[in-house]
């Protein structure tokens, strides 16, 4: 492997086996995470712990996901190579790098310009070339470009985000972590439900997937740190 792409293949490969391991069977998900080295998402810290299955500390009080939701959300949301993608919450940038692999075009938005301008010093050192940033508010979605065929949150929703699932096509797909009501909790807590959004032709339907931590989406562009 050359030097700017990183990645350390044994350690890939371990991980792709847990992955395996834990019932992610999407081939093609799969390789795109083999491609994607995690280890230049990270900070220089933790390095070591690139490719453990686990969600990592990164700049602006935010978190790397785990490697295995990244593979399920990205799994749910059957991306496609003609498909036109929007992200909302590019932290380090590693779910857009995987992402970034498998549909035509990919969008995201971070609030943070830190993160964003790290993130995107990333995509061009993996020569990623289909990925569209912006710092900004991405509880509003990215009106100019709708609609959009599928649309990912990386960040908890306190509600359906219904101005995000408005910015879809009738018949695409959000993925979107959502806080459970506290009148809904169970003895484990609150929390969040991952949930996967199918737009209709008159609103939208919701299937409620499996349980995650994600940091809050926050309304409005952070004042920088
Ligand atoms: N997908 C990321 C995970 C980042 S954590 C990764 O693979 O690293 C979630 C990110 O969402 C944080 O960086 C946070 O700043 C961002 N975020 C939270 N609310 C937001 C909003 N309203 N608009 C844009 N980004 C937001």
């Amino acid at each position: 492997m050359s030097e700017s792409a990183g990645g350390d293949p044994s350690r890939i490969i371990q991980l792709i086996m847990t992955l395996r391991r834990q019932g992610i069977t999407d081939g093609k998900v799969l390789g795109a995470i083999e491609r994607t080295p995690r280890e230049v998402f990270v900070e220089a810290a933790f390095e070591g712990q690139a490719y453990e299955n686990s969600a990592l500390p990164i700049e602006c009080g935010q978190t790397i996901s785990q490697p295995y939701v990244v593979a399920f959300m990205t799994a749910k949301l059957g991306v496609s190579d003609r498909m036109k993608v929007l992200e909302i919450g590019t932290g380090s940038g590693y779910q857009s790098a995987v992402l970034a692999r498998l549909c035509r075009r990919l969008y995201t938005v971070e609030r943070y310009r830190t993160l964003l301008r790290e993130a995107e010093a990333r995509f061009a050192r993996l020569g990623l070339t289909n990925i569209t940033s912006r710092a900004g508010d991405g509880t509003k979605g990215w009106p100019e470009q709708q609609p959009f065929d599928r649309i990912i949150v990386t960040a908890a929703a306190s509600e359906v985000p219904t101005l995000l699932v408005d910015q879809l096509k009738t018949g695409g797909i959000a993925i979107v972590p959502i806080d459970v009501p506290a009148s809904q909790a169970t003895s484990q807590g609150s929390g969040q439900m991952l949930a996967k959004i199918t737009k209709t032709d008159d609103g939208y339907t919701r299937e409620d997937l499996i349980a995650v931590r994600f940091v809050p989406l926050v309304d409005g562009v952070a004042r920088e740190l």
